[in-house]
């Protein structure tokens, strides 16, 4: 007698916290873009793990670097070296432009040791006077959960009940370069943004914005740090998406498919005149950097060496774009996208985005929602466009079926 579906669901009911609120669909396995749920019934995952699973479920090249390493060594913490970290930083500088690397695990713990750095920078580097560094980044922001991060959220529901917070966050709207200069002084130790707003739902700013913040922070002495934990490894068609205006950020944080579908792994990179300011003690994190991690890591910076996914995404975001374009005024009233990542705006008369995601999943199509009548679609950079272009004809039928 197996369990079922509903089973399972009713079983987290009393003893997992209800932070969220998961379509009603239990994933036993996977493989590339599908996954299975305990009943046998299959679905394409248009989610991929928030970009987590940029290159899929189970990649085989992943899987097997995985396998070869569990068997060798998974975990030193950093009170020793291993052999596989040198490796992992050298190729991952390479792969975005940089010169150093401080690996993580979370996109959360990237984007508080960003905040870290930036303002030890400012201090040490930039000579602001101490405790009044002040960090700029941008309204509708996404950086993660933590208390400081939810602090500079605009998100009511992320922020109410979890204060107090850290001080020394200014906000401006998104995609205004006249507010961001205007909020930027002498005590900015760094911009922190977004390069495209991803639980937003996938906001792309106009172009010349994110060649606007380089020019601004050069000109004003602080540091663009670009939080390309969504948007980056591939999936709008660069390696990273402030690739599009052709920019070098001062501080990249990376995470979700850093680690393949497998592993958190999360990292800062950037110069060595930045990150050159931690020095042993300041900073640290048992599992960041371990073995496994930096073995998968390396394994994924490997794939996206060859450009193949990067292309991939860049190719079938143009069948994407198409068939949403198709789809407007049909059921959808609005849709942005780059690469193989779209936010798409849904009439509210057809139906909550949570809503049309439930029609969807009994199409056996897995998407989820953003806000109100949003859905957002990012499929493993590894889906084929017959798959792509059925999972737009399930959204059809959703919508004017
Ligand atoms: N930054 C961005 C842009 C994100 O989209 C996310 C997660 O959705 C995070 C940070 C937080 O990552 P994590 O959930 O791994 O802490």
């Amino acid at each position: 007698t197996r369990t079922t579906s509903d089973e399972l669901i009713r079983a987290e009911e009393p003893v997992l916290a209800h932070n969220y609120h998961p379509l009603p669909v239990v994933v036993a396995r996977a493989e590339g873009a599908w996954v299975e749920d305990v009943e046998g019934r299959r679905y394409l995952d248009m989610l991929a793990g928030y970009s987590a699973l940029n290159f899929g479920h189970r990649h085989p090249a992943l899987i097997e670097a995985a396998r070869d390493q569990l068997d060798r060594l998974t975990l030193t913490s950093r009170a020793f070296h291993n052999d596989r970290l040198a490796g992992f930083a050298t190729r991952l500088a390479a792969l975005t432009g940089q010169e150093m690397v401080l690996p993580m695990n979370t996109g959360a713990e990237a984007v508080e040791s960003g905040i870290k750095v930036a303002r030890k920078w400012a201090y040490e580097v930039k000579g602001v006077p101490a405790d009044r560094a002040t960090i700029v980044v941008a309204a509708e922001n996404f950086h993660g959960r933590t208390t400081t991060i939810v602090g500079f959220s605009t998100d009511e529901t992320a922020r109410a009940g979890f204060g107090p917070f850290t001080p020394g966050f200014r906000i401006v709207p998104y995609n205004d370069l006249a507010a961001l200069e205007a909020a930027v002084d002498e005590t900015t130790a760094a911009v922190l943004i977004e390069p495209i707003q991803g639980e937003a739902g996938v906001i792309v700013p106009d172009d010349g914005y994110l060649a606007g913040v380089r020019e601004l922070t050069r000109r004003a002495g602080c540091l663009f740090v670009a939080d390309e934990i969504q948007s980056g490894l591939g999936r709008t068609g660069h390696t990273l998406a402030v690739e599009h205006e052709g920019v070098v950020p001062d501080l990249v944080l990376l995470g979700k498919a850093l680690g393949g579908g497998i592993v958190p792994v999360s990292a800062v990179v950037g110069s060595r005149e930045v990150l050159g300011v931690l020095r042993p003690g300041e900073h640290g994190s048992t599992f960041g950097g371990n073995p496994l991690a930096a073995a998968v890591g390396t394994a994924v910076v490997e794939l996206l060496e060859t450009g193949e996914f990067q292309r991939r995404a860049a190719g079938l975001g143009v069948v994407l774009r198409e068939g949403l374009t198709a789809l407007t005024g049909r059921g959808v009233v609005g849709f942005r996208s780059r690469g193989l990542w779209a936010g798409v705006d849904v009439d509210p008369a057809i139906g909550t985005g949570r809503e049309i995601s439930e029609r969807l999943m009994r199409e056996g199509i897995l998407v989820k929602d953003t806000h109100g009548s949003t859905i957002r679609l990012a499929p493993p950079l590894t889906v084929t466009e017959t798959e792509l272009r059925s999972a737009l004809g399930s959204l059809e039928r959703v919508l004017t079926g």
